[in-house]
């Protein structure tokens, strides 16, 4: 198994890529932004887990870097089996004062990112005929915060745009799915964990946060060789926090 995780240095991305190693033998392509010393990291824990790894800096708002990933993925392992759209971010504020760069910022780098390497990675995967896509969608894609408007957007953007590029991808019996994580312990929900933590486990029925590695199980599922009947799915992974 080929396969290319965007934001693969840290949190939800590199639990993914490790999994992926020992699930899979997986030769991983870790893209990251800008942690090159934790990406690398990353490469290291995926070889000790059975796999082997290439780093690679790109910005996925960057339509051209996004390209140029894949590309250099299909050059360095031959093709592109699984890719995996992780990377993303927040930039909370209220919309009546939300700034444009905070709106555009989001937008590009959680969908726009998706598009661009979907369009990259597709062609490849269509003239393998063969693929697994996979999107991080969020909880707050269905049911947003207060003060993440362009969060949320983004992400009900993520699992609409999933589920027309399974229809565009499925003739080729190519996958595309999406999952929808509750609040996870990474650095991105750091904040929100720290100020909350009490109130916010009162409305999990789980109650407790999920941990990178649950989410990464399921990614490691949907980019396996059982999952080859679902697709255009979201699947909820989050104590029950949606219900
Ligand atoms: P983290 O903030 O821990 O890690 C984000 C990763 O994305 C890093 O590897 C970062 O690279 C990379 N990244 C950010 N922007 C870009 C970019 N423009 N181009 C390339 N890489 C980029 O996030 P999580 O692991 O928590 O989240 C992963 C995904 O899961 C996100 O899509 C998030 O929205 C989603 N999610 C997370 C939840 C949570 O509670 N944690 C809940 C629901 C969904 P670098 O290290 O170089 O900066």
């Amino acid at each position: 198994m080929i396969a290319l995780i965007t934001g693969a240095s840290r949190g939800i991305g590199r639990a993914a890529a490790v999994r992926l190693a020992r699930d899979h033998q997986a030769k991983l392509f870790l893209v990251y932004r800008s942690r090159v010393e934790e990406a690398e990291a990353a490469k290291i824990a995926c070889v000790e887990a059975g796999g082997e790894a290439e780093i690679y800096a790109a910005d996925v708002s960057d339509p051209q870097a996004a390209k140029a990933a894949v590309e250099a993925c299909v050059a360095r392992f031959g093709r592109l089996d699984v890719l995996v759209n992780n990377a993303g971010i927040t930039a909370d504020g209220l919309v009546i004062q939300m700034s444009d760069e905070a709106w555009q910022d989001v937008i590009q780098t959680n969908l726009s990112g998706i598009f661009n390497t979907c369009r990259a990675a597709g062609s490849v995967m269509l003239r393998q005929k063969y693929g697994r896509v996979i999107n991080l969608s969020s909880v707050s894609g269905k049911r947003p915060n207060r003060g993440q408007a362009n969060y949320a957007a983004s992400k009900g953007g993520i699992e609409s745009f999933t589920r027309a590029f399974a229809v565009e991808m499925g003739r080729k019996g190519i996958t595309v799915n999406a999952v929808a994580p509750g609040i996870i312990e990474t650095e991105m929900s750091a904040r929100v964990r720290q100020a909350a933590e009490k109130e916010i486990k009162q409305q999990i029925p789980l109650r407790r946060f999920g941990q990178p590695e649950e989410v990464a199980a399921l990614i490691s599922f949907l980019a396996g060789p059982d999952s080859g009947y679902i697709t255009g799915q979201t699947i909820g992974i989050d104590g029950g926090i949606a219900l």
